[in-house]
């Protein structure tokens, strides 16, 4: 159904949009399904960003609706504190089956949330409380890395790195950063994971030597990083990383909010790079973005060191109104059945080659300075015009959009991520309308 009218502006603070800028031009979708947006003039919008990293399946799955719909008139809510319900147990042991790593890894203990930011909050404080429970508590400071994104909260705006998140709140006492890996002149069109770089892991030895081991409690990484620009771990960097925190104590948590559910052509980061961490936040594809959800898993030993404690105490202070909530547990149970009927999960592994090359056919326009792919991911960085950085991001983000295609750009770099659906003609959709809107942003 669409609506011919545009609504009044006047009342929706927008997030994250120059919503005076978004009046002058209102761009405003009104159904979805598959592959496409249908915006409220009836224009068709192929989705190359999969809505915001998120609807991994496509759009306007049948089986994830049903599964809400029948959900919502069995049992619309049920309190999560001291008492539950079948599906979040459920649920909690589908992706326990399913965990980062396989279940040799033993991140098999999973905490329900109600999106990516709380995701990270979440896992900052268990961090923090487990080493409490194993009598280290001096270890309160959490490390993050320049350029990363892990939500809003103030736990996730204080281990991320963009400047302008951060600059008007204050932050939790006692973060640091290291590098972030981004060197677009060594790696510059690399087709594959970087090769330089993996020597930046060892920033968070200088920051032991700094603040000493005894107060960090953990470190969080994207394993690649989405929304700032799609940045590739160079080789070796992550085992690094992985080798330097078990040293000292301290607990490694990649968030895999957009990595997660297939997005790199394995369920999980953790399953691409090998490389195990202590916990891991999900959100996004959790439920295919049908309903926000958010999941923790957590390691076994971290888990159980918490359990430990006397009975009188509650494990873990901590806990959502909407963790667990029996219809986004309906809308990811239903999500996951969708991921394994259609090999969803390693089906960005299959096209990532064609992808990629793609992609890499857009090198030799003018203002392209460099491709980067993943998986089902890439980013395609351009080069600003003097004094007006992201100028020629967002004239290929309207562009692409006035055309037909949902792009997202951090700053002048363009980000990809397509349902894992997509086929091999709109992957050259994607990347020939791409190429017309880098033109016309000359
Ligand atoms: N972490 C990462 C890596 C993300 O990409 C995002 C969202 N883009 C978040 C956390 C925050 O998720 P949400 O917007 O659901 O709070």
């Amino acid at each position: 159904m669409l609506m011919s009218n545009t609504p009044s502006l006047e009342n929706y603070w927008m997030p994250f949009t120059a919503n005076r800028q978004f009046k002058a031009a209102p761009r405003l979708l009104a159904s979805a399904k598959g592959m496409y947006y249908t915006d409220v003039d009836g224009g068709q919008v192929l989705d190359g960003t999969a809505g915001l990293w998120c609807v991994n399946a496509g759009h306007g799955r049948e089986k994830i609706a049903d599964a809400v719909a029948r959900q919502l008139v069995t049992m619309d809510y049920a309190p999560s504190f001291q008492m539950g319900h079948p599906l979040a147990f459920d649920f909690a042991e589908k992706l326990a089956a399913r965990a980062p790593g396989g279940k040799k890894a033993g991140l098999t203990k999973v905490f329900f949330t109600g999106s990516g930011s709380e995701s990270v909050d979440t896992a900052l404080k268990i961090a923090i409380a487990y080493q409490r429970a194993i009598g280290q508590g001096t270890r309160t400071r959490v490390i993050g890395r320049e350029r990363g994104y892990h939500g809003v909260g103030f736990g996730g705006i204080s281990v991320g790195g963009l400047v302008n998140n951060r600059r008007v709140f204050p932050l939790l006492p006692g973060t640091d950063h290291i590098r972030h890996t981004h060197d677009p002149v060594r790696n510059s069109f690399v087709k594959g994971l970087p090769e330089h770089g993996a020597d930046l892991a060892d920033d968070l030895e200088r920051l032991v030597a700094l603040h000493g081991a005894e107060t960090i409690a953990a470190v969080i990484v994207e394993p690649v990083a989405g929304s700032t620009g799609v940045l590739l771990p160079p080789k070796g960097y992550l085992e690094r990383l992985r080798t330097i925190s078990q040293k000292h104590g301290i607990l490694l948590i990649f968030d895999e909010v957009i990595t997660g559910f297939g997005r790199l052509g394995t369920p999980f980061a953790v399953d691409y790079f090998g490389v195990v961490p202590d916990l891991v936040t999900t959100a996004k594809g959790l439920t295919n973005g049908a309903v926000p959800m958010g999941a923790v898993f957590a390691s076994e030993t971290v888990h159980d060191a918490l359990m430990h404690g006397p009975e009188s105490q509650i494990e873990l202070f901590h806990g959502y109104t909407y963790s667990g909530h029996p219809v986004a547990c309906a809308a990811g149970l239903a999500t996951l059945e969708v991921y394994e009927e259609e090999g969803l999960l390693t089906r960005a592994g299959e096209v990532a080659e064609h992808w990629q090359d793609a992609l890499h056919s857009l090198k030799g326009l003018a203002n392209v300075t460099d491709i980067r792919t993943i998986g089902l991911v890439a980013g395609i960085e351009l080069a600003s015009r003097p004094d007006a950085v992201g100028a020629r991001g967002y004239d290929v983000f309207t562009d692409c959009f006035k055309n037909g295609l949902l792009v997202r750009v951090t700053g002048d770099i363009v980000a990809l991520s397509p349902p894992l659906i997509v086929e091999k003609e709109q992957i050259d959709s994607i990347v020939s309308m791409l190429g017309d809107a880098i033109k016309n942003a000359a």
